[in-house]
């Protein structure tokens, strides 16, 4: 857990310089193999890393909820360093629910593993002060990249309401955030369309908003059709957003991740093929693992082929099925 939070608050211009290095961390060399950088020295700045053209591997992983949990997510982040990602990121639970968590453990994955690690910020449960004090907190500590979020109601409290004087949507926080401090900020994007936007249009507008306040890059929702995602950025740089948008890519090895995957993206089409060949595995494990591994695969060289940014994996704190797909994307 996070302890004594001070009201850390960073003026822009005070960033501590950075090293830089010929490698990008998360770069891929002409053999398709991952550039290795040395942690500490590695670039920093995720819009930083997408302006250097090569595909940037990404890994989202949730705070875990008991000792086991941590156990088993600094193996699977021990496991997937060694592919050599970009960035990684620990996401917040609904309404700021993990926030001194998330904090807490972006913190110790970048300053003690050496990998550049990205926070989650959620702003409709959490008051201002809050958020000063956790921004700050972070910024303290070498944080150098958010993801801006409204997020949602938590699942089991019907009641909720988000706190009064915060924010309503991400845009205002991403303002705010670049307001107080020198944050490289993300947003997030939804290729079928954010499930609460009367149509695309609209939800772009929002967009356009979001990356006009500051958001510097995008990680989609989580999707199956690379179809939805080309249309998507097409709609997008129409609209005028010029950021780069990164494809979220979920490798789904069991009906208990289809579960997962519902919760995450409501409203997100599920494969047929994808949804048999899981069924037919039934409680093979393995049959399960390498249908959904196959299925990724494929997803994520189709998007590479056709210029996605890089990819952005939801590993749901495991290794195995991420890295089965980053291996198979590399073998010659
Ligand atoms: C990559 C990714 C990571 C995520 N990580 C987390 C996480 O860690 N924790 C968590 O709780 N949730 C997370 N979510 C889920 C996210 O919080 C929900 O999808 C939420 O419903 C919308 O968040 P947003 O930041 O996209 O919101 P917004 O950008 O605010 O958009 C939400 C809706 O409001 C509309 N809208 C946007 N701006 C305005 C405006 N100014 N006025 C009126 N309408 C507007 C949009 O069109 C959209 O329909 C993540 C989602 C993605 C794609």
């Amino acid at each position: 857990m996070v302890d004594g939070h001070g009201p850390g608050h960073e003026h822009r211009h005070g960033r501590p310089p950075r090293g830089s290095l010929a490698v990008p961390a998360g770069a891929v060399n002409r053999r398709g193999r991952p550039e290795r950088a040395a942690g500490r020295n590695a670039p920093l700045r995720i819009a930083e890393l997408f302006a250097r053209g090569a595909p940037v591997f990404s890994f989202e992983f949730f705070p875990p909820k008991s000792d086991e949990g941590y156990q088993a997510l600094y193996e699977a982040i021990g496991e997937l360093k060694r592919l050599g990602p970009g960035f990684v990121s620990v996401t917040c639970g609904a309404a700021g629910s993990t926030r001194k968590k998330t904090a807490d453990l972006v913190v110790r994955i970048q300053n003690e593993l050496g990998l550049t690690a990205m926070a989650h910020v959620v702003c409709t449960g959490t008051t201002r002060e809050e958020l000063v004090e956790s921004l700050g907190w972070m910024r303290a500590r070498g944080i150098e990249n958010v993801l801006a979020l409204r997020g949602d109601a938590p699942k089991d409290q019907p009641e909720w309401r988000p706190v009064a004087g915060g924010f309503s949507h991400a845009d205002e926080l991403v303002a705010f955030i670049r307001e107080r401090f020198d944050f490289c900020i993300g947003g997030a994007c939804y290729p079928e369309k954010h499930p609460e936007a009367a149509s695309f249009e609209e939800d772009l507008r929002h967009l356009k908003r979001k990356v006009d306040a500051g958001a510097q890059f995008l990680v989609t929702q989580l999707f199956f059709d690379g179809a939805d995602y080309w249309r998507f950025v097409e709609r997008a740089r129409a609209a005028g957003i010029g950021v780069p948008i990164v494809p979220g890519v979920m490798p789904v090895v069991s009906g208990a991740n289809l579960r997962r995957m519902a919760a995450l993206s409501p409203g997100s089409k599920i494969p047929a093929e994808l949804q048999r060949e899981l069924d037919e595995a039934g409680a093979d494990d393995e049959r399960a693992l390498e249908a959904g591994v196959r299925f990724a695969t494929r997803q994520c060289r189709e998007l590479l082929e056709r210029g996605a940014p890089g990819v952005h994996f939801y590993t749901l704190n495991r290794s195995p099925a991420t890295r089965r797909v980053h291996e198979a994307l590399f073998r010659r």
